[in-house]
């Protein structure tokens, strides 16, 4: 499980970067003070570029494997990216008549290599090449020989940025700029700017550690202090009027360390949002800007939309917003029906829990529930293989409050991992544990009469609900022992605070079980009666768990104890149910390729020599096996698995540790790939009950099996 928290820090302040990034195009300040504009714009803004190149260095870096992997993704990524914009963008070129210039292709080489083909896309390049420069030389000469040499890189730019004056006065050095401005506008671009950040970004989490040494206020005083002296090196530059363009400066340096460690003090949930939101905001708010400025002339109104520069500024920023909220919804459903993941670094097999799709279906089945009925999640058994105090503490976010365990030690390990509400413990625990159930205020099933004189006896004031055996005749005081039931509720020590009966038949349609259960209701009522009719209050009813909810909605009582349903998994596939609902699976299984092989026709493959090639066949191995609770009984063709989208049916037996696949037909699979035994991949999927039925059992049983061995990613 990771218990690692999210970057806050670092996620909000993209959302702070990207509207620096927008005043530095449209210098909101401009109408009223140059200076102010000039400090706000030319200094202060500038460090927004910087932080995206830090945060991105810092991802690359995080975890000490597959840095060669992240970096090609990361390129994959933002090439696409800067595809998408200038695709977008290509509207506004023509209409600026950007493919008019005479010497196009040479000029077009130098935008896409280096400058963007609209201002602000310098970026992608930029970022691309900072990312491959500072990788490659922190393989090469360590972090810290890379951060001076990228420092060198950086002093190379700043003569010919905010310093330019000076280079510009030693002719060597003026011929040497006027070299590289033939090929790149600005020295702000991927290799003599963007490296250091990188860097820097890389070394910060190589040294995280470090973090809690000094506390964040000294980081931020350090940054403030840092920027009022980067403010002064920007109006002194500005005064004598030595800058060719005004992104780098030489305190920029420290006060991006500052404000980066600053900001890796928060940390709490993550927010994809808000860096989808920063990103749309950072490619579309020049088209924004045009967008206003062309409204504005429509509807005649320039003098208080454009021409107030803070207006229009406003202006683009809610545009932008919009766009950036629209994106989001847009990825959202996508993602809802495409969901992702990336094998996870190092892992052999691992299960992925989506917790939207948890609290989704805790949402539904509240709002399917009668008017004072409440959700008890049941989350024993970790939680059907969910993880159990992942799953209720989930749960508690959106808003659950009951929740049910099989065991003591279950409900302890729940109150340990912060779970908030009631746990009510189903099963047997042995009376001596009753000041552990007290301690941690945990309610306790009695199992039947014995069970609660005997609980009684330890002298612990304790909250129970009261199990009542209405036909199933496993726990319970049967339904004929009304005085029994009785005595119980004049006991000193227990308190009960809930009634209960479990139904035995309810994902059956046959008659004899509908009618079975309907009995056990009624005797189950019937009883509650009799046990008022002693002038008995009632605690708290619950009868349903999750079929006697889709079978039987309409019984009156407190609580509805949902399992599997909560899980969006049937039982079976081939229940049907009086009610369906739309509920989504939370959980995939999946695991990775260990190696491929040809086996040749009357060749055997793994144990028992079960399985023998009829012909020619690309066979490849799983690194699962039934000691991680894939059930050996979907060996010899009996289960299949999905790869690269499509079936790939279990050859041979499967092993403790592994099992084979026959992947015959289905191009390019090699070591690493990612196969799915429980969940979706592109068109085809596998639910758990169909896993389950394949192995003779219920997804109930195949679920809560899978093993320890596992990694839980969520
Ligand atoms: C396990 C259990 C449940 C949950 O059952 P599902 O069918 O998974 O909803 C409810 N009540 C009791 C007493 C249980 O033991």
């Amino acid at each position: 499980m990771k218990g690692e928290k999210a970057y806050s820090g670092i996620d909000g302040f993209r959302i702070a970067a990207a509207l620096l990034v927008a005043a530095i195009h449209i210098s909101p300040l401009a109408a009223w003070n140059g200076t102010g504009d000039f400090i706000l714009t030319r200094v202060v803004a500038r460090v927004a570029v910087p932080f995206f190149f830090m945060t991105s260095g810092f991802f690359l870096a995080k975890g000490t494997e597959r840095r060669m992997e992240k970096l090609a993704a990361f390129t994959k990524a933002t090439l696409r990216l800067y595809l998408i914009s200038m695709i977008f963008y290509l509207p506004l070129n023509l209409y600026m008549g950007y493919f008019n210039t005479k010497l196009f292709l040479p000029e077009f080489l130098k935008d896409i290599l280096f400058d963007g083909t609209l201002y602000h896309l310098w970026y992608f390049p930029a970022a691309i090449a900072g990312a491959w420069v500072s990788v490659l030389l922190i393989r090469r000469i360590g972090c810290k020989k890379a951060f001076i040499a990228a420092v060198c890189l950086y002093a190379v730019g700043l003569l010919g940025d905010s310093y330019y004056g000076l280079s510009a006065k030693a002719p060597i050095l003026k011929t040497f700029y006027d070299n590289v401005f033939a090929v790149t506008d600005y020295t702000r671009n991927g290799i003599f700017y963007a490296p250091v950040f990188f860097v820097m970004g890389a070394w910060t989490a190589e040294n995280e550690g470090r973090r809690s040494k000094r506390g964040g206020l000294s980081y931020f005083l350090g940054f403030l202090l840092m920027l009022i002296l980067m403010t002064s090196e920007g109006l002194i530059l500005r005064e004598f009027g030595l800058q060719r363009h005004d992104s780098m400066y030489i305190l920029l340096i420290p006060c991006m360390y500052l404000l980066f460690r600053w900001l890796l003090f928060f940390r709490g949930r993550r927010r994809e949002m808000l860096r989808d939101m920063s990103m749309v905001i950072y490619i579309v708010h020049p088209m924004m800007i045009v967008v206003v400025r062309m409204a504005a002339k429509l509807l005649s109104i320039q003098t208080y939309l454009t021409e107030n520069p803070m207006v229009l500024y406003l202006a683009v920023l809610l545009l932008s917003g919009l766009a950036g909220i629209l994106y989001c919804r847009i990825i959202r459903e996508w993602k809802k029906h495409h969901p992702v993941h990336l094998p996870p670094e190092g892992c052999r097999s691992w299960v992925e829990i989506d917790q939207g799709c948890l609290k989704y279906n805790a949402r539904i089945l509240q709002k399917n529930m009668p008017q004072g009925c409440r959700l008890m999640a049941v989350v024993k058994a970790g939680a059907y293989g969910h993880g159990d105090a992942a799953t209720a503490r989930c749960l508690n976010q959106a808003g659950v409050r009951a929740f049910a365990a099989a065991t003591i030690d279950e409900g302890i390990t729940l109150r340990k991992e912060g779970v908030q509400g009631e746990i009510l413990i189903l099963g047997y625990t042995p009376p001596f544990r009753a000041k552990e159930l007290r301690r941690w205020r945990l309610m306790q099933t009695v199992c039947d009469y014995e069970h609660a004189l005997a609980l009684e006896k330890m002298g612990t004031n304790l909250q129970v609900h009261l199990a009542v055996d209405s036909g199933m005749h496993r726990l319970g005081i049967s339904v004929d022992d009304v005085n029994r039931a009785a005595k119980v509720f004049q006991m000193k020590h227990l308190k009960i605070t809930g009634i209960f009966t479990h139904l035995c038949a309810t994902d059956s349609s046959r008659q004899q079980d509908v009618e079975f259960t309907e009995r056990q209701i009624g005797t189950f009522f019937g009883f509650l009666e009799e046990l008022s009719g002693q002038g008995i209050v009632l605690p708290k009813i619950h009868v349903q768990s999750s079929y006697g909810f889709l079978n039987y909605p309409d019984i009156d009582c407190d609580y509805v104890r949902a399992g599997i349903i909560l899980y969006g998994a049937d039982s079976r596939t081939d229940t049907c149910v009086r009610r369906k609902l739309d509920l989504r699976p939370a959980l995939a299984l999946k695991s990775t390729i260990a190696s491929v092989k040809k086996v040749y026709a009357g060749e055997s493959v793994g144990y028992d020599r079960a399985y023998t090639a009829p012909s020619d066949r690309d066979i490849a191995v799983v690194a699962i096996g039934y000691a991680d609770g894939y059930p050996r009984s979907l060996s010899c063709g009996k289960g299949s698995v999905l790869i690269k989208g499509r079936r790939a049916p279990i050859v041979g037996r499967i092993c403790m540790d592994q099992m084979m696949i026959d992947v015959t037909g289905i191009p390019g699979i090699s070591a690493g790939d990612t196969v799915t035994l429980i969940g979706k991949d592109g068109e085809e999927e596998i639910p758990a009950s169909e896993a389950a039925e394949q192995a003779g059992s219920i997804s109930n049983e195949l679920l809560s099996r899978l093993g320890g061995r596992l990694t839980y990613l969520s």
